[in-house]
């Protein structure tokens, strides 16, 4: 064992990353931070139906993309490799040689159609489900005759008889009587180690300290302990933490909503503002602050303190967070991650240069929650995306509005007054010509300025947009 925590994400490729999953990663990942440890991936790709490249692809760049960098694993490297179970076949045969020469497990020839007639019948006799051992005690002539028939065996451990006990991290003592639990497949037929099989060996192989997951595998870790026994394994350290639940407080899934990392990124949250949300989530965090950078809430974190009850997951509060993550990042750095969504809203941003650009992004950050938003809000700084919506006809139609931006536009023409005088002194000079004054005023303006009814401060807007534009839309208009 290495005197240095050692903890691992072990995520299986059979679908995009789950917030769930991500949070999962996060508490490991802020976990090995805070205590100068070491944070692996190992990629869970043993279920060869269920495992995808694709998603194993998109489940490293969510992860980057979150900011969540590993210190050993795929495309990394490392003294524990290889970190992709589908590459460490040959270790997990030698290990089920382990088991078979200390006559800890046997071969089970059972259909899945005679094990599903098992279950059902102790259901219907109200007992618990599980496989009752079968192919425990067959001779060795029955096991000739079963393979004689074709049949492939899957491998099954021999449960002992006991009461498993552990001290869990977050839930203190843990007790599973093994009464109610069969023995369970660690091989399957098709040769393939079943995932209790494989994690334990890996995690007892690659030094892991501490096994921190979802209370979903609560039950798993009753089995993983007892193959920990049976190898004569130290087991890790296990920590157990709650799940997001979403507002039913059933666990969170697709129908509460967004659940993928992968959507909530196409929709414009920043990996900063998500990262922040998912450790705050039934957490973990000392003070009863809400917003934390990477290094506080590494700082911050604590393991025993992360709640066990489930959290419900709020994309409100996720949304608010990101725009106030969103009003606090320099335009330059906005500009950054912004360039898929302008492209996708049409704004072609080689045309424009990084001066003009980057004080029309310090003015829309403060009004957008998303940068999937940016393109509706942006658009009225781009004389080709420029157009007017109905309410802002509506504005121009009541009595006194054309008034009111003919007489801007005519100032405006004769003036030579300085570039930052213009637009004050332009709204003075039409009070005084219109005795117009506040709403009827100042939406005429904006409506003519922007075809919108909101926005950011006109005078800000004029300032960005220019004489020049301002005539060009108000003679549009007229
Ligand atoms: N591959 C398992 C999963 O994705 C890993 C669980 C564990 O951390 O042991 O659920």
């Amino acid at each position: 064992m290495t005197d240095k925590f050692r903890v691992r994400f072990a995520p299986s490729p059979t679908g995009e990353l789950h917030v769930g999953n991500a949070r999962t990663a996060l508490f490991n990942w802020m976990f090995a931070r805070h205590h100068k440890g070491t944070f692996i991936l190992r990629i869970e790709d043993t279920d060869e139906t269920r495992s995808a490249l694709a998603y194993q692809v998109n489940l490293l760049s969510d992860l980057q993309w979150l900011g969540l960098d590993w210190d050993e694993g795929p495309h990394k490297g490392g003294a524990y490799g290889p970190y992709k179970q589908s590459e460490r076949l040959a270790i997990y045969a030698e290990h089920l040689k382990k088991l078979e020469k200390a006559n800890l497990v046997y071969p089970c020839y059972c259909t899945e159609e005679e094990l599903e007639e098992e279950r059902q019948a102790l259901i219907l006799s109200k007992r618990m489900p599980r496989y009752l051992g079968k192919c425990r005690d067959l001779t060795a002539k029955q096991r000739r005759e079963k393979e004689a028939a074709g049949r492939k065996p899957s491998f099954r451990f021999k449960v002992p008889e006991l009461i498993i006990e552990f001290t869990d991290l977050i839930r203190g003592t843990m007790k599973f009587d093994s009464a109610a639990i069969g023995d369970f497949i660690i091989v399957r037929s098709n040769g393939m180690p079943a995932y209790n099989f494989a994690v334990v060996i890996d995690d007892f192989l690659m030094d892991i300290t501490h096994v921190i997951r979802g209370e979903d595998h609560l039950s798993n870790t009753a089995l993983q302990i007892m193959l920990y026994q049976a190898f004569g394994f130290m087991p890790p350290v296990f920590a157990h933490h709650s799940l997001i639940l979403g507002r039913d407080r059933a666990k969170l899934s697709k129908r509460h909503g967004s659940v993928s990392v992968g959507e909530f990124r196409s929709q414009g949250i920043l990996p900063a503002a998500l990262m922040n949300y998912l450790g705050l989530l039934g957490s973990s965090f000392t003070e009863a602050r809400e917003i934390l950078n990477r290094e506080e809430m590494i700082a911050d974190f604590s393991l025993e303190r992360a709640s066990k009850s489930g959290a419900v997951f709020s994309e409100e509060k996720l949304r608010w967070l990101n725009a106030v993550y969103i009003r606090q990042s320099s335009a330059d750095d906005l500009l950054e991650m912004l360039h898929p969504f302008l492209k996708e809203a049409g704004i072609d941003t080689s045309l424009l240069n990084v001066d003009k650009l980057n004080p029309i992004i310090d003015l829309v950050k403060n009004d957008i929650t998303t940068l999937a938003e940016i393109g509706s809000n942006i658009n009225i700084f781009f004389d080709e995306k420029y157009s007017m919506s109905s309410e802002a006809k509506h504005v121009l139609e009541k009595e006194g509005a054309l008034n009111v931006v003919k007489t801007f536009a005519a100032y405006l023409q004769e003036t030579n007054a300085a570039d930052s005088d213009l637009y004050p002194a332009g709204i003075k000079y039409v009070k005084e010509k219109t005795g117009a004054g506040g709403r009827d005023l100042f939406m005429p303006i904006r409506a003519a300025l922007t075809g919108k009814v909101h926005g950011p401060e006109l005078d800000k807007i004029f300032a960005l947009i220019g004489k020049d534009a301002t005539l060009k839309r108000i003679k549009a208009i007229l």
